[in-house]
């Protein structure tokens, strides 16, 4: 019986991926089990027509995208994604990974992803500021401060979310900081916002590596994806010590078992794009680096990149998700069988929505906190919610990422059950 008419997911698909967590963590549920079927289905998922006149003056259409997957324990929270392959369903298990970020994390948060099926890469600046702003004022009528919070996925930024902040202030009449977050300072955003969740996959990475008695002085980290999350948590390990030694984009794979040297590889991607033709490094071929030796390896680019047969291979001893959805269910079950420590999305990739949380929090009160305060608290967030997860996992013997579903689930349907069904 397929879940809902309107997507066909199979096992390894997004939405096919969700579904096997939510019927792994089942178990765990205890009596909530009897709500767990509004897990298994988005609450409300809206899809938008955005027509727009090109720059050579043609009309374009693309299709866009915002699923609220639950809103039961608070607004709405999570990215609009910006690419070609961008489609309904894997919206929808975004925005599902969402209500279990936030509820891992305990923030007040239910959970939604937007996205618009296109390459950014084929428009003008101008193009691309029109198709924000007709894609905020058509899903502008379930997003608000207190509705849904949109934020930064992949290929979107803060100028997209200042130009989604004025078009909903100017539907509304009235400047509506708290609409998005990951905003431009300037415009209510917050200090640390940009960096938060390459610095939470440190943290979380570095909580790992203590429970499992291993020095980060000295670790080999390999990382595949080098943008804002892969760069900011690859710096972050080496600053702390750790060699990374193999980094993957979109350019090519580089490898240096000596470590790559940061500063100098920062350097070459701002200048030229990507980590392709550092001259600090070996060149190998993409697939191999799946069989680098490490201790860490940070997938931080797309999904399902972690399948059955690269499990097979990876010669580390834990995997932390710093993108979302990059292990297919074929690749967990690998990596458990072999033993590897996956640490998952849900609490390593959580640094983003925490900090958007603060940002929130700041533009409702008026009040901005310092960059040291904001990664005080981020850190101490970060460490509570990985140890109740730890402890779940060794209370039950479970997976981490079971655990960490365990631990969301739990809340989201205790809320639920709190709430009652309407009418
Ligand atoms: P980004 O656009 O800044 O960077 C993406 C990186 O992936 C780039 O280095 C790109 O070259 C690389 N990449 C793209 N296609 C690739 C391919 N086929 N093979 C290898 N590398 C490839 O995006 P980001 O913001 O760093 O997001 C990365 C992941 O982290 C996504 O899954 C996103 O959903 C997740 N994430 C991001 C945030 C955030 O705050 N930015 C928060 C939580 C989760």
């Amino acid at each position: 019986m397929p879940n809902l008419s309107f997507v066909s997911p199979t096992r390894n698909s997004p939405w096919g991926t969700y579904l096997s967590q939510i019927d792994a963590v089942e178990p765990y549920l205890g009596k909530l089990a009897r709500w767990v079927e509004t897990l298994r289905r988005p609450k409300r998922a809206l899809i938008v027509d955005i027509p727009i006149e090109l720059d050579n003056g043609t009309i374009a259409h693309f299709e866009g995208y915002r699923v609220q997957h639950s809103l039961t324990r608070g607004p709405g929270k999570g990215g609009v994604r910006y690419h070609p392959d961008v489609t309904l369903e894997e919206v929808m298990a975004l925005s599902a990974w969402m209500t279990v970020k936030n509820a891992a994390v305990n923030l007040p948060y239910g959970g939604a992803k937007g996205g618009i099926r296109l390459d950014p890469k084929t428009l003008s600046l101008k193009e691309l500021e029109k198709v924000t702003r007709r894609y905020t004022s058509e899903i502008g009528m379930i997003i608000g401060p207190t509705q849904d919070i949109p934020a930064p996925d992949v290929n979107t930024n803060g100028q997209i979310m200042a130009w989604m902040m004025d078009t909903y202030s100017m539907n509304v009449g009235a400047t509506a900081t708290g609409v998005v977050t990951g905003k431009p300072i300037a415009l209510g955003g917050s200090l640390g916002r940009v960096a938060a969740t390459g610095r939470g996959v440190f943290v979380v990475g570095r909580e790992a590596m203590r429970r499992l008695n291993v020095p980060l002085e000295g670790a080999r980290v390999a990382v595949q994806g080098f943008g804002n999350v892969g760069s900011v948590a690859a710096k972050m390990f080496a600053s702390n010590g750790a060699i990374i030694v193999a980094v993957q984009d979109h350019t090519g794979t580089i490898l240096n078992e000596k470590g790559l040297d940061m500063t100098d590889l920062l350097d070459h991607v701002a200048k030229t794009g990507g980590v392709g033709g550092f001259k600090g490094a070996d060149r190998i071929d993409n697939e191999n680096f799946w069989d680098v030796k490490s201790d860490i390896l940070i997938p931080a680019a797309l999904e399902g990149q972690i399948t059955g047969e690269r499990a097979k291979r990876v010669q580390t001893r834990v995997v932390l998700e710093g993108a979302n959805g990059p292990t297919t269910p074929d690749g967990d079950a690998v990596l458990a069988d072999r033993g590897i420590i996956v640490v998952p999305d849900v609490i390593a990739n959580a640094g983003g929505v925490t900090v958007s949380y603060f940002e929130w929090v700041q533009d409702f009160s008026s009040f901005f906190w310092t960059e040291d305060e904001i990664n005080v608290r981020l850190d101490k967030i970060l460490v509570g919610a990985f140890k109740g997860i730890w402890d779940t996992a060794e209370q039950h013997r479970i997976p981490l990422r079971t655990a960490a579903f365990t631990v969301a689930c739990t809340r989201v349907l205790e809320a639920r059950e709190e709430r009652g069904l309407y009418p």
